[in-house]
């Protein structure tokens, strides 16, 4: 099915402004809310971008909106955000250099250092408040069958970039749906309390 697309960068949801930052992804997870084809998903808008934004349509996108109507300024994508860190760097510099004042969030499935070939967790010090990596099961088999990576030893690399995200983020969260068996939340538990030293959050699956 061809996809109709747009030019959505910015969208409120929930009491947050998510910016839509790119269309690329290195997984293609079963449960990915890009499969319905329309791009339209929960939130009502169309996600797919006819190409990328600039940073400079990033930042002005941004700040078109009231920024202190929000609780969040979350940068996702309808894809994965951190292929645009260093996009994503530069728009948050300039917003601090504007004086906005906003709690910053990514969302990501936490393999950006493998995508870039170095370690982006520095790159979030001083500019995020809360970074929310997507843990999703207890096994790199689970992960592998589940997310479909494109790069071997995504399971490892998401938990070592978590762990290693908890040196420069004063919040990150590893987060699971709650449809996953008992024993598998606990286990996610483990992993994320005792092996990464994260907070953990079973979150409520959506139905799309
Ligand atoms: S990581 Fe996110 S955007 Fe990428 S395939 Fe999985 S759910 Fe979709």
């Amino acid at each position: 099915m061809e996809e109709k697309k747009g030019f959505t960068i910015t969208y409120e949801y929930g009491g947050n402004l998510y910016v839509n930052t790119t269309n690329r992804c290195n997984f293609n997870c079963e449960f990915c809310l890009r499969h319905n084809g329309s791009g339209g998903s929960i939130y009502t808008h169309n996600l797919w971008l006819t190409r990328e934004p600039t940073r400079e349509e990033i930042l002005a996108d941004i700040e078109k909106w009231d920024l202190s109507k929000y609780e969040q300024l979350v940068f996702c994508g309808f894809g994965e955000p951190s292929y645009r860190i260093e996009d994503i760097c530069w728009v948050i510099d300039r917003m601090k250099e504007h004086g906005t004042n906003i709690f910053t969030r990514m969302d990501t499935n936490g393999t950006g250092s493998l995508i870039h070939g170095r370690d982006i967790a520095p790159d979030f010090a001083g500019r995020f408040d809360m970074v929310s990596v997507s843990l999703n099961t207890d096994t790199a088999e689970k992960y592998d069958a589940l997310c479909h990576p494109q790069q071997k030893g995504a399971y490892q690399a998401m938990k070592d970039f978590a762990k290693e995200l908890c040196k420069y983020v004063p919040k990150v969260m590893m987060t699971v749906v709650d449809t996953i068996p008992k024993e598998e939340i606990e286990n996610c538990r483990r992993i994320c309390e005792d092996e990464v030293g994260a907070t953990y959050r079973v979150r409520e699956y959506i139905e799309d």
